[in-house]
């Protein structure tokens, strides 16, 4: 085994929604192979605290407090990123949220406040984070899908949309910018315990043990269990992996 195969020194990492759930999994994971960090998030306490975590962890780390939705906002955030750490190697697009209602119930502001956070989040920035990106001469971008990229979802119609969309967004990133060495992959998370999901495990009767019952690995997910997969996306272990969506999720997927 090459032991730099998996070594972000000399890195730097954006991830949005950093500052908890699978985002701050990600970040650790990348801070534990050696990347620099910029914590992306609009709670400027829970940034300061995952900042702390990372810094313990022997890296550079910075919070940047950004609401991913206000495109000016993400393009002073990436100037600032590019100014105070050196550059940008790698884009973590993870910062995300849900409305559930069915499609006959979303209200257009709602439609768009989560298109808008899921999708529209990662066009800007990738869009404002390209030019860094392509000036390492080794950029990685990954985006965050979901299970809901693949299956219907009735309980949550833009949230699908918007992960249905990651991935063709991440697949026509990665075609353009191969020539610019730019890989560029999906994360397909399944059912991971966080924020996100805590509201629907209280509210929905059953629904904690029916994504017990249907999971291989027969547990929800931690965002710890993103670590490595963000490793190895952002490493040069996956130089020749581009426009992949890859499902980490204890086997959800593969059952029928
Ligand atoms: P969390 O609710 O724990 O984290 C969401 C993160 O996104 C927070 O850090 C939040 O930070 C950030 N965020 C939300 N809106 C904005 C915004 N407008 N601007 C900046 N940051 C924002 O959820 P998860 O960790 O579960 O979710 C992370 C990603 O994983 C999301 O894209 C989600 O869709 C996806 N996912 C999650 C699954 C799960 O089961 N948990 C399953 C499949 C996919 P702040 O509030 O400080 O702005």
């Amino acid at each position: 085994m090459n032991n730099t195969l998996f070594d972000l020194s000399g890195k730097v990492a954006v991830v949005t929604g950093g500052n908890g759930g699978i985002g701050l999994g990600m970040a650790r994971g990348l801070a534990d192979a050696g990347a620099a960090v910029a914590v992306i998030g609009r709670n400027e306490s829970k940034s300061a605290s995952a900042v702390d975590d990372l810094r313990r962890r022997g890296v550079k780390a910075i919070a940047v407090a950004t609401d991913v939705t206000d495109g000016s906002a993400v393009s002073a955030m990436i100037e600032r990123v590019v100014r105070e750490l050196g550059g940008i190697n790698i884009l973590v697009n993870n910062a995300g949220m849900s409305i559930r209602k069915p499609p006959h119930e979303l209200e257009i502001e709602e439609w768009r406040k989560v298109i808008d956070t899921n999708l529209t989040s990662a066009f800007v920035c990738s869009k404002a984070a390209y030019p860094a990106l392509k000036a390492s001469r080794s950029g990685k971008v990954i985006n965050i899908g979901s299970m809901m990229s693949i299956f219907g979802a009735s309980f949550a119609p833009a949230y699908a949309a918007s992960k249905g969309g990651i991935v063709q967004y991440t697949r026509a990133c990665a075609t353009a910018w191969a020539a610019d060495n730019i890989q560029v992959n999906a994360i397909l998370p399944g059912w991971v315990d966080t924020d996100l999901t805590r509201a629907a495990r209280q509210q929905v009767a059953g629904l904690h043990e029916r994504v017990l019952a249907r999971t291989p690995a027969a547990r929800w997910g931690a965002g710890s269990d993103f670590a490595g997969i963000a490793v190895f996306l952002a490493s040069a272990a996956s130089d020749f992996v581009t426009g992949t969506a890859i499902p980490i999720d204890g086997g959800y997927s593969i059952m029928g």
